[in-house]
């Protein structure tokens, strides 16, 4: 028997062992330090009222023979599908049937698994800095190619994402197949207007190219003129895939939940691409806990949404504290305004690494460097609003009284 070799070119998650190795070890150095941590990208507040009854009614279901259910639908009950349809399609004003929605277990496995519908020939580009799960998919599906010294991958053209272009990559000089984007973007907290998602739709229409929209922040965008879904864009039922998440939305990724959009009319080299998915998903996943399904629709209820809100409310309040903190400070940001990130410029002549050890020895707050989501990420910080009010207004403050000048 062969392994698949392809896993042997991919390396530890070196980022995030490191930071927490390096904070351990400052922790234990410092005993009486109160370690302050920005650096999750992890949900902390419980979830809504909402959602904890429609479990504990699908619990009592589950208790009673009549009320009992066996293996779900493979793509979600009609209830979720319909609640989704209407919540987050419709009632914006956007044409998706139900039958182009998949239930998953969350937007990390579909973005890993929709790679099964498309060859291993395609090339791939992807913004950098990145959500690693994008790249790490693609070598062990065997589509990067070889390392080179600088850490970037043969066959995957990369797009820059930093400041010179306000964080939205231009298009690319070679054609790829396959794009993804992310907006409101982890780690950067930028957001591509409806022009900028436009200029990628007609590109990817023009090219026969296929995006993959990652609008797992979704939820966080409170500007007007920013999409919440690239099918807000004229053509994008054409050319893009969407995927979907309660995981920040509503505090669900312990619970595992999130959905992929796949229009009928997505159709390469003459096959649409509904039916592929529909059956790698038949095949190889057996749905969503009932249980689970109850709990998504109840974000959709009033009281859940009335619930989620203010969920959301306190991260943004967090993420508000860290922004105009940071700017008080002196320091350049970005991001923090429709999203939980916030990506700042470490100070001139550090690099990312040189930032994180100074941040935790000075003011005992631990963030993520920006190089260990890419080479551009070098020279860049995140910090992320996801930690309690009360830490994050104490970090800030050791912040400024630190670096304020
Ligand atoms: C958190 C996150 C997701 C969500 O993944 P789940 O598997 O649904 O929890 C997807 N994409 C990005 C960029 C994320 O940061």
């Amino acid at each position: 028997m062969k392994i698949n070799d392809n896993f042997l070119k991919i390396e530890s998650s070196y980022l995030f062992s490191t930071v927490a190795k390096k904070q351990r070890a400052y922790q234990a150095a410092h005993p009486e330090a109160d370690v302050i941590r920005l650096s999750i990208g992890d949900v902390t507040r419980p979830l809504a009222p909402a959602v904890i009854d429609a479990m504990h009614k699908a619990v009592d279901e589950m208790a009673c023979e009549a009320t009992f259910r066996g293996y779900p639908p493979e793509y979600g009950y009609d209830f979720i599908l319909e609640a989704i349809q209407k919540n987050d399609y419709t009632d914006r004003g956007i044409d998706i049937a139900k039958d182009e929605i998949f239930l998953s277990d969350g937007a990390k496995s579909d973005c890993g698994n929709i790679g099964d519908i498309f060859s291993v020939d395609n090339k791939v580009a992807i913004c950098d800095p990145v959500y690693p799960v994008y790249i790490d998919t693609n070598i062990m599906a065997g589509r990067s190619g070889d390392k080179d010294e600088n850490g970037l991958w043969s066959n995957i053209i990369y797009m820059p994402c930093t400041a010179e272009n306000n964080f939205t990559p231009d298009l690319p000089s070679e054609v790829p197949d396959v794009i993804y984007l992310c907006f409101p973007n982890n780690p950067t907290g930028m957001v591509a207007t409806k022009e900028q998602l436009k200029k990628w739709v007609d590109y990817a229409l023009e090219h026969k190219s296929l995006i993959l929209f990652d609008s797992a922040y979704e939820s966080f965008v409170v500007e007007e003129g920013i999409p919440k879904s690239i099918y807000e864009i004229e053509g994008a039922k054409k050319c893009a895939i969407e995927l979907r998440s309660f995981s920040k939305t509503a505090g669900f990724t312990g619970m595992r939940c999130g959905y992929t959009v796949v229009p009928k009319e997505l159709e390469f080299e003459g096959t649409s691409l509904n039916p592929l998915w529909a059956r790698r998903q038949a095949t190889k996943f057996n749905g969503v806990s009932y249980i689970t399904q109850r709990a998504a629709e109840a974000i959709y209820s009033e009281e859940g949404k009335k619930q989620i809100k203010e969920t959301l409310a306190y991260y943004q309040n967090n993420a508000k504290i860290i922004f105009e903190g940071l700017k008080d400070a002196g320091f350049e940001c970005y991001g923090g305004v429709n999203s939980p990130y916030v990506w700042l410029r470490v100070p001139q002549g550090y690099t990312s690494w040189e930032f994180f050890d100074e941040l935790l020895e000075k003011c005992q707050v631990v963030g993520t460097p920006g190089s260990g989501f890419g080479p551009a990420g070098e020279g860049y910080f995140r910090l992320t609003a996801f930690g309690s009010t009360e830490k994050t207004i104490e970090a800030i403050e050791r912040i400024k009284s630190v670096y304020k000048k």
